[in-house]
């Protein structure tokens, strides 16, 4: 959805300052800037549905599937390295910092009788990373309903 409505303003852009920026960098930072007083109502709206979004009757690949979308579309909305090129190691830092929260996120909706790989993946140094999460949790998964059918 937010990459329609990008494009759609992007285009409408096109002839003003955007065809000058001469990089990805500073498009980035003209759209942002063009954009800043629009994105609150937006961020606001992923982040609530973020919060509010557990597993329940779901399978857990669908689950994990809708959080993505959501993570996807709130990434467009994420803080940059200003280095500009990316060698000082900040957008890594940054990169770090959302896998742990997705991590942590996944985690947090999963269904109550999952506790037990939950405590288990939590205590893992260094916590894995979220696509790691996710086939631990359907691997149990799948083991229930293997021990369903027998
Ligand atoms: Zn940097």
């Amino acid at each position: 959805m937010v990459i329609s409505w990008l494009m759609n303003s992007v285009s409408k852009l096109i002839a003003s300052s955007i065809m000058y920026a001469d990089t990805t960098h500073k498009i980035w930072t003209t759209l942002k800037n063009h954009f800043q007083e629009s994105n609150g109502p937006r961020i606001f709206q992923i982040r609530r549905d973020l919060v509010n979004l557990r597993q329940s009757q779901e399978a857990v690949n669908i689950y994990f599937t809708k959080l993505q979308a959501l993570w996807e579309e709130l990434a467009y909305f994420r803080p940059h390295c200003r280095c500009g090129k990316c060698d000082c190691g900040g957008n890594n830092e940054i990169e770090k910092h959302y896998e742990e929260e997705h991590v942590l996120t996944f985690l947090m909706g999963i269904n109550e009788s999952y506790s037990q790989i939950r405590s288990q993946i939590l205590l893992m140094e260094p916590l894995p990373q979220v696509d790691k999460v996710f086939s631990l949790v359907a691997q149990e998964e799948r083991q229930r309903n293997v021990g369903q059918l027998q």
